[in-house]
């Protein structure tokens, strides 16, 4: 039962002063530090008699329905225990829908405030619209892009999940400095609420959910304005309930179990569907039981399956780790790119297609791309050396770091290639509590007109620069030696100058050219919006001593890329020189990418805020 007003019916409760839960006092609601004790079968029956000896009226704040609840006479269970957390209707529909308002509220008060000193500036709402329609594409994700944000009226529990992957970052380039505490505020609440929609919990798990109670505790006021504007009431009972989640978690496990949305999505599965598959006769009910009985049954077997079959496999993890390894699409056809007569006769002699294939200098060439042809020199000389040296021109390339002068990359330049639109990487999802290693694929995307819209699309990756436990690198530890790169091309590469293999076939080697983008701050995710930064300008040239990689273009192999970024311009004017990396983007980035101190700098932070407040 999760709706508060259902929970309301059952429990004999007074609607919108009480909790269902425990006996807070309708005044005391906004403290959400604060326990008190549970409600009882017998302390509800306790308070009905005395109202009745002492004639309390409705209007007292204990007042309970004198009913009889149906409840008390099963006295092994606790109905005020049986309340259960509900995400859709207390965190989506109450908390988040309330901070978007109060949000736009607060903002909407300043803009009035700066209009009586004759400073004007966009409303809130176009802005927040704006940054919404800025958001870059990401497999899965739903934009609010083709309608206006502020427009959508029909709120599914996907589209508040959606929302909340993208509001951090679509918000933060519209909040200034003085309002650094409506920031940490907004970034409580979508911490407690991803938090919460973790499919298994630890004490730890559960710390981080208690320090993000109490963050909103504490910034709640940073909405407030000043004390001529009418103040928010945080007293009802949604923002009360936030209180009790981790008890329930302790409880009853992860809280994804519970989500009601699954039971509206019933309706349409269980009835609607199955009654177009009856004969609306006069038994029509019966029948859709029998197809419900029909459905368990078929579920109940696929679940026997599905566990026999994951504890015969544990054994077999390593031959799945395989599976896992990053993939490249099957190749483009360039038959509309360029060649030159000595190009076709030399990818004619080679015996290769001239619809998958092109050499090396052709493809720099078309797509203009300065440092390509270095950028794949340094790549096969780095697979070459892997090979094992052969002959004197491999031995004197890696001994100088892999660089390549000049003068020999003619030999580079007349290699084959063939060109991919996309690569399948692995990350985790934290979704299968069986199997916490279990890894799900994700597409990172390379197209010059994606969808047919005219524009490119390039996703920008992770990739591992450095050994992760490299200290001589500058970059910060969470990191872990990995760069942000944004794909231009991906490709395989035949290295006809080498030795056949075994198999007299010439090695192919996987690669991505990457445009290098350069980390702010070392990596380090920003105190307020605690998100990393990073911009679209040279990198320093000592970022790859090791591997001989230098300049912006650079080519890697295909396993070394961990992850797609879900990069969003940072500026609301076009020119996307800066951008944030969205760590709510999923469960892997949100538990990656934050600072080791992160607890600490977010306590000094609030503190500072509450200090500005007064409510020291
Ligand atoms: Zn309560």
């Amino acid at each position: 039962m999760s709706d508060y007003e259902e929970q309301v019916v059952i429990t004999c409760v007074k609607s919108l002063q009480h909790c269902t839960i425990c006996e807070v006092p309708p005044t005391m609601q906004e403290k959400l530090r604060l326990k008190w004790p549970l409600r009882t079968h017998e302390s509800m029956k306790s308070q009905v008699r005395r109202q009745r000896s002492q004639n309390i009226d409705k209007t007292d704040p204990s007042w309970v329905h004198p009913i009889t609840n149906f409840s008390w006479a099963h006295p092994y269970t606790n109905i005020h225990q049986a309340m259960m957390m509900d995400i859709l209707h207390q965190l989506y529909k109450g908390v988040v829908e309330y901070m978007n308002s109060w949000v736009n509220r607060h903002f909407a008060r300043k803009r009035r405030h700066r209009a009586s000193r004759g400073i004007r500036d966009k409303s809130f709402t176009t802005m927040l619209d704006y940054r919404f329609k800025q958001v870059p594409p990401f497999t899965g994700l739903k934009r609010f892009h083709s309608q206006r944000f502020s427009k959508v009226r029909q709120w599914t529990g996907n589209e508040y999940r959606d929302m909340i992957r993208q509001y951090a970052v679509v918000i933060a380039p519209l909040i200034k400095g003085e309002d650094a505490g409506v920031m940490l505020f907004i970034r409580a609440v979508l911490d407690f609420v991803t938090l919460s929609e973790y499919h298994s919990h630890t004490d730890e798990t559960l710390g981080y959910l208690n320090h993000a109670l109490e963050r909103i505790d504490d910034l709640k006021y940073t909405l407030q304005g000043t004390s001529s504007d009418k103040p928010i009431n945080f007293n009802f009972p949604k923002f009360h309930v936030l209180s009790h989640y981790t008890d329930f978690i302790r409880y009853y496990g992860s809280l994804v179990n519970y989500n009601s949305s699954t039971q509206e999505n019933f309706h349409k599965i269980l009835l609607k569907e199955y009654y177009d598959r009856t004969n609306k006769q006069d038994n029509y009910e019966e029948q859709i039981l029998k197809h419900n009985t029909r459905r368990v049954n078929v579920q109940a077997m696929q679940g026997i399956i599905s566990f026999r079959s994951t504890m015969r496999t544990i054994d077999e993890n390593h031959s799945s780790l395989d599976s896992r390894s990053n993939k490249l699409s099957p190749t483009m056809d360039l038959t509309d790119y360029p060649l030159t007569d000595a190009s076709r006769i030399r990818l004619q002699d080679l015996g290769l297609s001239q619809r998958s294939w092109r050499l090396v200098a052709d493809i720099a060439s078309r797509l203009s791309i300065d440092g390509l042809i270095e950028a794949v020199a340094i790549f096969v000389q780095e697979h070459r050396a892997r090979r094992g040296p052969t002959d004197d021109r491999e031995v004197s390339a890696s001994s100088s770091h892999g660089r390549v002068h000049k003068d020999n990359l003619s030999g580079f330049a007349n290699l084959p290639m063939q060109l991919h639109s996309s690569l399948s990487c692995y990350k985790f999802d934290g979704k299968d509590t069986r199997d916490p290693n279990k890894r799900t694929k994700e597409i990172i995307r390379c197209s010059e007109d994606w969808r047919n819209s005219g524009s490119p699309r390039c996703d920008f990756v992770w990739v591992q620069e450095y050994g992760c436990l490299d200290k001589s690198t500058s970059e910060v530890e969470q990191i872990q030696g990995r760069m942000i790169g944004r794909s231009i091309l991906f490709i395989t590469v035949k290295d006809v100058e080498c030795e056949p293999g075994p198999d007299g076939q010439f090695p192919r080697y996987y690669g991505t050219i990457l445009s290098m983008m350069r980390l702010r701050n070392k990596g380090r995710a920003h105190a307020i919006h605690g998100m990393i930064e990073f911009e679209d300008s040279p990198v320093p040239e000592h970022t790859a001593p090791k591997t001989g990689r230098n300049g912006k273009i650079r080519c890697y192999d295909i396993q070394t890329v961990h992850r797609s970024v879900h990069a969003v311009p940072a500026r609301l004017d076009d020119n996307n020189r800066l951008w944030y990396v969205n760590n709510f983007i999923d469960w892997d980035s949100y538990n990656t990418l934050f600072n080791s101190d992160w607890r600490e700098e977010n306590k000094r932070e609030v503190k500072k805020v509450k200090r500005r407040l007064g409510r020291q």
